[in-house]
């Protein structure tokens, strides 16, 4: 969006400078209740501190919302459907009055971050909790020679990692004609003369192959990195989901952490999910202390209505929803600790740059997504940078000092 929007001759403005800025994007989540609620706020504070600020709603807060609640909330313009590049035309077109931009020249600068590259789009599952299928509709894949053409593009931009994303990236290439899987398009894209970092941003369990754990693990050009929904250890609390069993998943990954041991695996889990019992929580909790991850996306359930576990009874009191949750954030916590102490212990890392810190170092992620500060003041945004590991700052991140 960013890219999309400097390309379009908009400076986009963060922290502090968005005081100065003419126009605001609020990209809102409906995932959980909160997610929804805190882009409501923004909206409304956003209106109330800024009268004349114009403001642009996005993303699926946008499609749930609707255009009519979301000018009531404040907003000058709802862009529900948009992609990145028509909601910059959008902005530029319809907020930006004549003559007020200087030349639209692309810059570079919008791609000299990690960026997102959305590859796949919607869902047919009908997980008990999720109200993503009602807002993105059925899995539409991009095809393959469009996505191709992205990465060649962002790599002249000077991007210095790629992650592909959807809501089932796992999914990408069957919906298209004739099918296709993601280790295909990873294949391809491995063939690519010029490429940036990969990494795959998601992929339910039911997409992990050992052929795409084997090319995340082992091809260079790939972050060894596998982000996985796992939600929970309990085969009855899965099924009440909607979702498949996740023993063959933990199977195939004790079997590639035996080869990879450094391989940065790590699950979503959701806490409080109704009828959820106590053992089946410890189930994760047991699950998750065993084995070798790198961290945890801790969710705590929220009833989104319209979906069916909204009505799901027994619902789980919020006091033990909270208790479930901070035991599972105890154990993310442990876990990135020792995964962290692993990865200093292994004595190399590639730092994609993303910006400097005060200090004139470099802050980026590794290939395996630990935060790290590249303590060099010669580095810059959009370098990749090879290293050897010196420690763990105050921050929290990994230090590395270049070759
Ligand atoms: S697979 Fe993911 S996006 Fe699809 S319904 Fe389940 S949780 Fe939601």
């Amino acid at each position: 969006m960013r890219a999309a929007l400097v390309a379009r001759g908009l400076t986009v403005l963060e922290g502090k400078k968005a005081e100065g800025a003419g126009i605001a994007v609020v990209h809102g989540c409906v995932v959980t209740a909160r997610a929804e609620r805190d882009a409501r706020k923004a909206i409304r504070r956003l209106r109330r501190d800024h009268p004349d600020l114009r403001i642009v709603v996005s993303g699926c807060h946008a499609r749930l919302t609707g255009e009519a609640a979301s000018r009531e909330l404040g907003a000058d313009l709802a862009l529900p459907d948009a992609g990145p590049e028509a909601l910059a035309t959008a902005i530029r077109e319809r907020l930006v009055p004549a003559g007020l931009l200087p030349s639209c020249a692309p810059s570079a600068e919008g791609g000299r971050r990690r960026v997102a590259l959305r590859i796949q789009d919607g869902c047919d599952n009908s997980c008990a909790y999720c109200i993503v299928p009602a807002v993105r509709g059925k899995p539409r894949s991009v095809q393959a020679t469009t996505v191709l053409e992205e990465i060649q593009s962002l790599a002249e931009r000077g991007a210095p990692e790629v992650v592909l994303s959807g809501i089932q990236t796992g999914a990408w290439g069957r919906d298209l004609d004739p099918p296709s899987s993601l280790t295909d398009l990873l294949e391809k894209i491995l063939a690519l003369p010029r490429k940036p970092r990969i990494r795959i941003s998601s992929v339910e369990p039911q997409y992990l192959t050992p052929r795409l754990i084997e090319l995340a693990a082992s091809e260079r050009g790939i972050c060894p990195h596998l982000h996985v929904p796992l939600q929970s250890a309990s085969p009855r609390l899965l099924a009440a989901m909607g979702r498949a069993d996740v023993s063959p998943t933990i199977e195939l990954l004790e079997k590639a952490w035996a080869r990879h041991g450094d391989l940065a695996v790590g699950f979503d889990v959701i806490a409080g999910l109704p009828t959820e019992t106590e053992p089946e929580h410890l189930l994760t909790v047991e699950l998750v202390e065993r084995l070798p991850l790198a961290y945890l996306h801790v969710f705590t359930f929220s009833a989104r209505p319209g979906t069916r576990a909204a009505s799901m009874l027994p619902s789980v009191p919020e006091r033990f929803a909270v208790l479930r949750t901070r035991a599972l954030l105890r154990s993310d916590e442990r876990l990135r600790a020792a995964y962290r102490a692993k990865i200093l212990a292994r004595g190399r890392a590639e730092v994609a740059v993303e910006h400097m810190g005060e200090d004139g170092f470099g802050r980026g992620t590794t290939e395996r997504f630990l935060p790290a500060t590249v303590i060099s003041h010669a580095v810059k945004p959009g370098a990749l940078v090879r290293g050897n590991t010196d420690g763990i700052g105050a921050d929290g991140a990994l230090r590395v000092v270049p070759d």
